[in-house]
This record gives C-alpha cells, structure tokens and sequence, in this order.
C-alpha cells in the first residue's frame, strides 16, 4: 500500500509544481490548484492522516506522514487561503491618481528615496493588508483546532514532533544569538541608518527595506554578468550547466513573468526549472544564486531514493544548499574572482548587516511564533514589542498575522542558517577559502546534493565532525565579520 501511495504523492507534487511553474513563469493566466487539490483529495483523508501518524517510527513514513497532516490541515482551510490570496491580488491603492496594485508597493518602498513619501506609501499598503486580518485569524483558529482534533497537545506540538525541528534547543540558541549580537546589531543600526540620514527613532521597517535595497551598489551587479556569473562559479567547481539536460533554464521575458527567481523542481532529478527576469542590481543576483543552490541540489539527487527522500523531510537541508550559493557575494574572493571587483568592502559591509538583521528578525519572529500559537489575543501587541525590541525599529502592527509562514517555515531557515556555516567552514578547511573553485569541492557537494533530504542538517553536521547543529558558529562570524572595521 505504501508504495503505491507513495507513487500517488510523487503525481501530486509533479502536478502542483507544475501548476505553480507554468503561472509563476507567467506562461499561464492565472495559478489553479484547488483542482489539483481536488483530484487527489483521497491522499489527504483524515483516515490517511491518522493511519499515517500511527507508523511513524521509520522515517520515510514519518516523512510522508509530516507531508501529508501538514497537506490534510491546508487542504481544510484552502477556501480562506484562496480568498485572502485572491483580496491580496485585486487589491489596489490610490497613490497620485493613479490606481496602483498593492503587489507593486514593495518594490516602490524599496525605491523610494523620500522619507515621507515612503512612509505614506507603507501606510496605503498596510491599511490593504489589515483588511486581511479578520479571516487570516480565522484560518489560524481553525489550524490550531484541527491540531488538536489530531490528538496533539497544540499546532506547536504537531510541528514540533511531525518536523523535528527540536524547538526547545533552537529556542535557546536563538535567544543566545539575540543577547550575543544586540551591541553589534544597534551600533551597526545606527551607523547604518545614519548613512541615508535617517534618525533610529524615526525609522521603521520600511526604511529598513530601503537601506537594504542598497541602489549605490547596483553598478557593481550588472544585469548582463548574471548569468554568466552563475555559469562560471559552478564552472570552477566542475559543474558544466549546459551540459545538465534535466535542467531548464528560463530566462525568457514575459509579462506575467514573477519578478522573483524561482526554482520549480518537478521531476526530480529529471525535471528542474530555473527560472529568472533578470534586472541586476546584488538583491537579484542573491535570489538567483539561492534558488541555483536549490535546483542543484535537486539536479543531483539520486533517481533511486524513495520519493520522501527525494523531495520531502527537513527543508532546512535545501534552504542550507540555497544560503551556501546566496551569501557567495559575501565573498570577498568571490567578488573578485566572478565579477572584477576590486574593491567591494562597502557592499559587504552592508550584506553582512543585512545578514545579521534577518537572522534577528528571524530568531524574534521565532520567540513571537511560539507565542501566537498559544494565544491568539493581544498577538498584535506582542508582535510590535517583542520584534520592536529586537530590531530597534517602528514595527507595523498590521503585519501581525501576514509575516507569519504554516507549521514554523521560520524554523528551517533558521537551522538552515546555521548549518549552513556549518557546512560553508568544512569546505573551507577541506578545500580553502577559494572553495568555489574547486572540482573536489563540487565533487563533495554533488556527494550530499545526492542524497536528497534523507538525512536532516544535525546529522550531516554530525558527519563532518561536529556535534550536531551548532549556531555557535554562526554566531562568532556574525559578531566578528561586523565587528572590524574594515577587511
Ligand atoms: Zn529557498
């Protein structure tokens, strides 16, 4: 029975991937999934559910049986999913006569010099985003009470236990991140904010978005060198793009096109999108880097694994792969080596920063995370104060629900980043700090790519010799990469 599941859940995915890639690439009209959905509705029964989470003890059942509670739980809110998604999507703001749609009022933020002006801007769009609120509420209420219909103590519990994300440890090593780093973090705020001429008292996150939109630095990221950017870092680690036939790169412009890179990994390893609109500029070129990390990772995968191994178990895997390609500009070697750049000390000053403000945020939405899932009144509140505290900045309020992702999405990125120094400081003591050139480096990395996500990132680590996730590391770069005042 569980082989033919498992090749039942291995069409659904083909399908869903599929759907999200041909609307994503803008080679369709518009995303349908609830037919989808609807087609394999015998997947996800709560007698599956249940049945699933009876077997657990070996981990491709208990893969599968994460995969599909979390799958059950979505598919019983996809109506109000739909609905906010769809509000979200129509919705527009007046802005100097003209009717602008609340999607492009990021990238204007981002944009926008004028303080005032992007202020105003942040309002419009947070007024659309509380309208939301109401029924993203109710769609939490009613994640929380399915959980418990399921027999878990709480939502926490059931993500907890189904992902082993083993929150209680990452709780406190995130808490020591945020005590270890706060000096750092409101000097370099300060020093930060300063250098576009705005007082911390004044900020809010939407100058943060701004700051890091960092538009000086944009000359050093052409559009052209993109690609080639790509091509020649892999190139130096063995790894010959054009001759990988599973894999599309779409780099074709299309008007419904995502602004976004995105990787669509449909058949894996035998299918794998790479998709991208190039504009330049070092925020494209870090989305494209990251989602390369992942199509690489999938690329290589072993055709032989069972399909939990090949496409579900612990993100936190990939999203490690995707960081390691996404913080190479981070690289002063990298830079020099991939795009002439002699000196980008003023760049990387302001990524590493910038790397530092997620990883609070991050470990505050966290801490915030496990709150809201206990209780869901005075959440607003809490959200304005705990992440305000972290990150020294005016926080949105209305934010409150929308920058939350299902089942603890911040979680893995969080272990992701852990690990992935983890993994990066291996390379670099196996290969040396030009790692990124180095054919035995790609052959060690294809290694792991090929293993799927059979083993979590705790057990890779313990692999190359430490003991287990450590955000010890990460913490000691973050504080002494920030901390010299020039390198
Ligand atoms: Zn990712």
């Amino acid at each position: 029975m569980i082989n033919d599941f498992e090749k039942q859940a291995e069409a659904f995915h083909q399908e869903l991937y599929r759907e999200y890639y041909l609307a994503e690439a803008g080679l369709k009209d518009e995303l349908s999934i609830i037919p989808i959905y609807e087609r394999y509705a015998h997947l996800f029964g709560e007698d599956v559910v249940r049945e699933l989470l009876g077997l657990t003890q070996d981990r491709r059942r208990r893969y599968l049986a994460e995969w599909v509670t979390l799958e059950y739980l979505e598919n019983l809110v996809k109506g109000m999913t739909e609905s906010i998604s769809n509000a979200m999507r129509q919705a527009t703001v007046e802005w100097e006569g003209q009717q602008i749609p609340y999607h492009n009022l990021r990238p204007m933020i981002s944009n926008e010099a004028d303080m005032s002006r992007r202020h105003r801007l942040d309002e419009l769009e947070r007024e659309v985003t509380a309208s939301a609120n109401p029924k993203r509420e109710q769609r939490l209420s009613k994640l929380h009470d399915r959980a418990s219909d399921l027999g878990f103590e709480s939502y926490i519990a059931l993500c907890d236990q189904l992902r082993g994300l083993d929150l209680p440890s990452l709780t406190r090593q995130m808490r020591s991140l945020l005590n270890d780093t706060r000096e750092i973090f409101y000097q370099r705020l300060e020093e930060s904010l300063s250098g576009i001429e705005i007082r911390v008292e004044e900020a809010s996150t939407c100058d943060i978005l701004h700051l890091f939109r960092g538009r000086r630095f944009d000359a050093l990221f052409p559009k052209e060198a993109m690609i080639p950017a790509l091509t020649t870092t892999l190139a130096g680690m063995g790894i010959d793009m054009a001759q990988q036939e599973n894999l599309e790169l779409d780099i074709e412009p299309r008007p419904l096109k995502s602004p976004r890179a995105f990787c669509a990994p449909i058949r894996i390893p035998d299918e794998v999108k790479l998709v991208i609109k190039p504009i330049g500029g070092p925020d494209d070129y870090a989305s494209l880097l990251h989602e390369a990390g992942h199509a690489e990772h999938f690329l290589n995968v072993d055709p032989d694994l069972a399909f939990p191994f090949k496409r579900l178990g612990d993100n936190s895997v990939t999203e490690a792969y995707a960081f390691l390609f996404h913080y190479l500009p981070l690289n002063h070697h990298w830079l020099h080596r991939i795009l002439g750049i002699e000196d980008g000390s003023e760049f990387v000053r302001l990524a590493r920063f910038q790397k530092l403000w997620f990883l609070r945020r991050y470990s505050s939405k966290l801490l915030y995370e496990l709150e809201l899932h206990t209780r869901l009144d005075g959440a607003e509140e809490r959200y304005v104060s705990l992440l305000g505290d972290e990150l020294g900045v005016a926080i949105p309020p209305e934010d409150y629900l929308k920058d939350v992702d299902d089942a603890f999405y911040c979680a893995q990125y969080l272990r992701a980043w852990i690990f992935e120094v983890q993994l990066r400081r291996f390379l670099e003591n196996e290969f040396g700090a030009e790692w990124f050139t180095m054919r035995d480096a790609g052959e060690y990395l294809t290694s792991l790519w090929r293993r799927g996500q059979e083993l979590r990132p705790e057990e890779l680590a313990t692999e190359m010799g430490y003991e287990g996730l450590d955000a010890k590391y990460l913490v000691e770069e973050l504080v002494s990469t920030l901390s010299d005042a020039r390198d």
